[in-house]
């Protein structure tokens, strides 16, 4: 085979190689994300136990302020009955007053502190299910990552080897270019080169569609020993089947041939066998081709 098709076979090989590896490593990126969202969300939900905690404790620091006080005011009132004059008994009204003002500040504080605590509980309970959701998620990509990685590695060695046998065909300058060019172009290592007018003799490269010039053009046309590569993108060229001359014709004779890429064969087929009437098409590229000729002399 020549070394463009050796080229070609290569190329195939070495794209299913790169999207297969590509495949395990979005699926380990998939599931590194899950991990890390997953650790996050645990991260969140020590913090909420915490603070719930110190809500419960403050809650429970107030309630026993709440009952040192109530022994206070009723150890005051029996001290009302015992008091002797009447100093004695304001004194003693008033730091009743004072600690009934505090125990209703205490309660108020204390429901306060009880909302925050049902609040916090709550939210507690929708983080949970939260994380339920997401350990299901990660369960999945985790599951889609061994699978991706028992296929892979069948498939991957296989090709692997046969990447390498499609290696071994080609001459190692042409391999360490198609490796280089590979790597740059992330496995879309050729370029089809299109024939954009003929007539014209303008061609394009199939992948960025800058210009080829018609001498990259004929000298893919008559060798398919040639690497050439697309000035603009690095890719390397090579022409489709149907628009390659062969070693023996020469680029002229295939350019007479065709206005466009799959139309070649016909006019050769027809002049040497056929004597049916020609279609429209048909003779308008034998008027192009007459024309090409002429045009050369
Ligand atoms: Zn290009």
């Amino acid at each position: 085979m020549a070394l463009l098709d050796n080229l070609l076979t290569l190329h195939r090989v070495d794209s299913q190689v790169r999207a297969l590896s590509s495949r395990v490593d979005s699926a380990k990126t998939y599931f590194a994300a899950q991990e890390r969202q997953l650790g996050l969300l645990e991260k969140q939900r020590d913090e909420l136990a915490t603070q719930l905690r110190q809500l419960k404790a403050s809650v429970h620091a107030l309630e026993l302020d709440q009952t040192t006080a109530t022994d206070r005011v009723t150890k005051l009132r029996s001290e009302l009955n015992l008091a002797t004059n009447d100093k004695q008994y304001k004194a003693i009204l008033n730091e009743m007053k004072v600690l009934e003002g505090q125990k209703d500040d205490i309660v108020r504080r204390a429901v306060e502190e009880m909302q925050r605590v049902e609040e916090s509980t709550k939210r507690g309970e929708t983080h949970a299910s939260t994380i339920v959701e997401r350990q299901k998620i990660r369960e999945v990509a985790k599951g889609k990552l061994a699978e991706c990685l028992a296929e892979v590695g069948e498939r991957l060695s296989e090709l692997e080897a046969e990447r390498t046998r499609a290696a071994d065909l080609i001459p190692e300058r042409d391999r360490k270019l198609f490796d280089k060019v590979a790597d740059l172009t992330e496995g879309q290592t050729m370029a089809e080169v299109t024939i954009v007018d003929l007539r014209h003799r303008e061609f394009a490269c199939g992948e960025c569609n800058i210009e080829v010039p018609f001498e990259t053009f004929a000298r893919l046309s008559s060798n398919s020993e040639s690497v050439v590569q697309c000035k603009a993108c690095a890719r390397i060229l090579f022409l489709a089947e149907a628009n390659r001359g062969g070693e023996k014709a020469k680029p002229e004779r295939s350019k007479s041939g065709a206005g466009k890429s799959d139309d070649a064969p016909t006019p050769r087929k027809r002049s040497a066998s056929s004597k049916a009437p020609l279609t429209e098409e048909e003779q308008l590229l034998k008027d192009k081709a007459k024309f090409e000729k002429t045009r050369k002399l």
